[in-house]
């Protein structure tokens, strides 16, 4: 299938997971743009360590990224998932996506994807759902490719490159959920432990 080369606003989540989809984005002819905007991170120390590696993996892809480091703002995320814990990753991918579309209109791009596409663990149909929604919008269109087949490439890759890969998907919740096993093992024991003795 032909596809016209456009001017593409890609939002990216985290350096491993952008790696694909500039690949596969930069193989259809596309001009690509990252945009790094994520309040839902938790903890400003985990959100510096992953943009640091997406500046590593934007140096090695030679990839322009826009920063919007002015609005990392936590307190927004829960906001916007106050009440709405079931739901939250839907309102956290409206979130960002909105904002990239707004960018991107703004900028004069014609198209608009995310690294959450190539995530394995994320709700793809949700994505979906609200890209197109927001095509619908604002007339930036969102094709909403599929990045996963080319998951363990990048994986292999972000190694290669000694990319920072976190083992949970950004906000408090899911932090939880990662070392909810741990956290309800040491519950079930009741371990004290011996005290530190100081000879001053
Ligand atoms: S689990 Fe991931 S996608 Fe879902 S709300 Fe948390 S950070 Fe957002």
């Amino acid at each position: 299938m032909l596809v016209m080369p456009e001017k593409f606003l890609l939002h990216v989540c985290c350096g491993p997971c952008a790696l694909i989809p500039v690949m596969r984005l930069r193989e259809q002819g596309h001009d690509v743009t990252g945009f790094f905007y994520n309040p839902n991170i938790h903890g400003a120390a985990e959100y510096l360590r992953r943009r640091e590696a997406l500046e590593a993996a934007a140096v090695r892809l030679g990839l322009p990224v826009c920063y919007l480091d002015g609005e990392y703002n936590p307190r927004l995320f829960f906001r916007v998932v106050a009440n709405r814990e079931e739901q939250r990753c839907e309102q956290c991918y409206r979130l960002r996506l909105e904002r990239t579309f707004a960018f991107a209109r703004d900028n004069g791009f014609q198209a608009v994807s995310t690294t959450l596409l190539y995530s394995r663990y994320q709700n793809r149909e949700a994505i979906l759902a609200r890209g197109r929604a927001l095509q619908e919008e604002t007339g930036i269109r969102f094709p909403g490719e599929d990045f996963r087949p080319g998951w363990q490439q990048g994986i292999d890759l972000s190694r290669q490159w000694g990319l920072y890969r976190q083992n949970y998907c950004g906000c408090l919740y899911s932090e939880l959920e990662r070392h909810a096993k741990k956290l309800k093992r040491l519950a079930g024991t009741l371990e004290t432990t011996p005290a530190v003795h100081r000879e001053d």
